[in-house]
């Protein structure tokens, strides 16, 4: 993926929304604070998002329309990631590309 379309997708997130993922240190706090258990999200979402694979985050729509939104994970992410608003963002996202 060249650079220029990783920072394509990117412009295309952030104008749908504020999207922090550049934040994230991948530490993996949010997943085990998850009540589903959802592994993937959000550390390897946003790390998809930030290398421009959309392809990756296409392939896990279930993941992201399962979330609850309960901002669990949120309140113990020690980078401060505003992870659901993220979620959001890309659930928009999906729905614009057709997912
Ligand atoms: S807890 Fe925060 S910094 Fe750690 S992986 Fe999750 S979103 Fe990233
Ligand atoms: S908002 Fe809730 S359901 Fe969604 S990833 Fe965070 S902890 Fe899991």
């Amino acid at each position: 993926m060249s650079v220029l379309a990783t920072a394509g997708m990117i412009r295309q997130l952030e104008a749908i929304g504020p999207f922090d993922a550049e934040a994230c240190m991948n530490c993996g706090v949010c997943s085990a604070a998850c009540p589903l258990g959802i592994d993937l999200l959000p550390r390897r979402l946003f790390r998809y998002a930030l290398l421009g694979l959309g392809d990756r985050i296409h392939d896990a729509s279930g993941p992201i329309f399962s979330c609850l939104l309960c901002r669990a994970c949120e309140a113990s992410c020690p980078a401060g990631v505003h992870i659901t608003e993220n979620v959001r963002v890309l659930r928009h996202w999906l729905l614009q590309e057709g997912s």
